[in-house]
């Protein structure tokens, strides 16, 4: 091995690690990418199932209005036209999302942008004159303390109490009082017929699924799943067996590292936190179970946030009944633990001072790079993963 050095060690296949890898191999550059899963592509890996794609680690929808973003995307697969729009399921009522004139007609009957405006208007008042009373009470300033309030302020109670009480309740593990309001503060109100639920102007799945995104962007790039960084040995092809977490710099000149950061520095402050979700995937025999990619569950007395049919997000039409099979997978959202996939950073204080511990030892590192949602602790969607990539190449 030592006769042909990498230009890097690229630990991580996931969307960060896999862009990075094909940026640099176009720019010549001698690539080594590791995972330690049995397979390639990280979170957005996806499981065939029945003929079906299933999305292993999550329901997966890259949208994005950077044209740079999708036409790169779009130059490794092609992307097909599905169009996230989820519906709520309320004790069996089903609502449309995100909130627009047909949720408001499901929910209060109102058929004009003025009528729905009207009743909106209506709650957010009575709300605002009982906050007013309370805070006063409790001598607080005369502003949302809490998610609950933000909620109420915004969209008023029959929308709060029917469609987000319950399922932000779930999908954090704590009560909407105790949350704290600026998870919520974009909550988009549209006075219009439009149940597109991003606003970005490019969205879709890629045909054939996103393996092919992945096995595009590491074509002719060295790679080896089943290799934990951190594991005491490494089998490279010479003779030596290395450790590679002490001596990655025999096989590589720089490393690109997309895990866990608290990790690398051997957890030396403590430990960061994380959410995680536990998810229930069956085969059903018939070919449509309820008609829809993503339907979530509203009511806290539902155990699972949101219910996944995933032929949906890549069969349209005919295409749905000519596989006499579905795929369903439950999200239940939990607190994790140590052997969990480490799904969501936690943005509290405590994790954030956490955080900013290991990144000022990252900052020093001459000759490692930290990427991605794991190494930089932080919520990505894909496309901003992709933006970050290519903005270091391009610079
Ligand atoms: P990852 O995909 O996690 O890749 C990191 C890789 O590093 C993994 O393969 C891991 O096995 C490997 N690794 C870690 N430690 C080691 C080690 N010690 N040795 C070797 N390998 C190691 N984004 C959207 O745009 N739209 C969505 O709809 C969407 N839905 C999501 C749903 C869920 C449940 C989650 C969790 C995320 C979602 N995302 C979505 C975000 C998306 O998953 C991320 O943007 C993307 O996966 C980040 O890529 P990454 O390379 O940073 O991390
Ligand atoms: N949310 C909600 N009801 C829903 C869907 C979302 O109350 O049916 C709230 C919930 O608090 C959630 C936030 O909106 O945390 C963002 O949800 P979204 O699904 O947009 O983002 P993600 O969970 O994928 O980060």
């Amino acid at each position: 091995m030592a006769n042909q050095k990498y230009d890097y060690l690229i630990v991580g296949s996931g969307l960060f690690g896999a862009t990075f890898a094909h940026l640099a191999h176009k720019q010549g550059k001698k690539c080594l990418v590791i995972d330690k899963r049995s397979h390639l592509g990280g979170n957005i890996y996806c499981e065939n199932i029945e003929g079906i794609n299933v999305h292993k680690y999550g329901a997966h929808i890259f949208h994005t209005s950077n044209k740079k973003v999708w036409e790169f995307v779009n130059s490794i697969v092609e992307f097909n036209r599905y169009t996230n729009s989820p519906v709520a399921n309320y004790k069996g009522k089903l609502y449309n999302l995100p909130f627009n004139m047909n949720t408001f007609y499901q929910m209060w009957g109102v058929t004009t942008p003025e009528e729905a405006q009207a009743k909106i208007d209506e709650q957010k008042r009575a709300y605002n004159e009982e906050l007013k009373i309370k805070n006063e009470e409790l001598g607080l300033t005369n502003e949302p303390h809490n998610l609950e309030e933000q909620a109420m302020l915004l969209v008023g109670k029959d929308i709060y109490e029917r469609l987000i009480k319950g399922y932000t309740e779930k999908q954090w593990g704590r009560k909407c009082t105790e949350l704290p309001a600026f998870i919520i503060k974009r909550l988009p109100v549209r006075l219009v017929f439009d149940n597109n639920y991003f606003n970005e102007k490019y969205q879709g799945i890629p045909v054939g699924g996103y393996n092919k995104l992945i096995d595009g962007l590491l074509e002719g790039i060295e790679t080896k799943t089943d290799v934990d960084f951190f594991a005491d040995s490494f089998e490279t092809v010479s003779v030596d067996t290395i450790r590679l977490k002490d001596e990655w710099q025999k096989i590589a000149d720089k490393l690109v590292f997309t895990g866990k950061i608290d990790e690398f520095y051997d957890y030396q402050f403590g430990k960061l936190n994380y959410r995680t979700v536990r998810f229930e995937t069956e085969v059903i025999d018939k070919p449509n179970s309820q008609g829809n990619a993503v339907v979530n569950y509203t009511e806290r007395e539902v155990p699972y946030t949101r219910v996944i049919e995933h032929k949906h997000f890549e069969m349209f039409g005919q295409e749905v009944y000519d596989n006499p099979k579905t795929v369903i997978s439950k999200e239940y959202s939990t607190e994790w633990k140590d052997g969990m996939e480490p799904y969501y950073p936690v943005n509290d204080d405590a994790n954030s001072q956490l955080y900013a511990k290991y990144k000022a030892l990252a900052d020093k590192e001459e000759k490692v790079i930290f990427g991605g949602r794991l190494a930089e602790y932080k919520y990505y969607d894909m496309a901003p993963i992709i933006e970050k990539v290519l903005e270091k190449y391009n610079k």
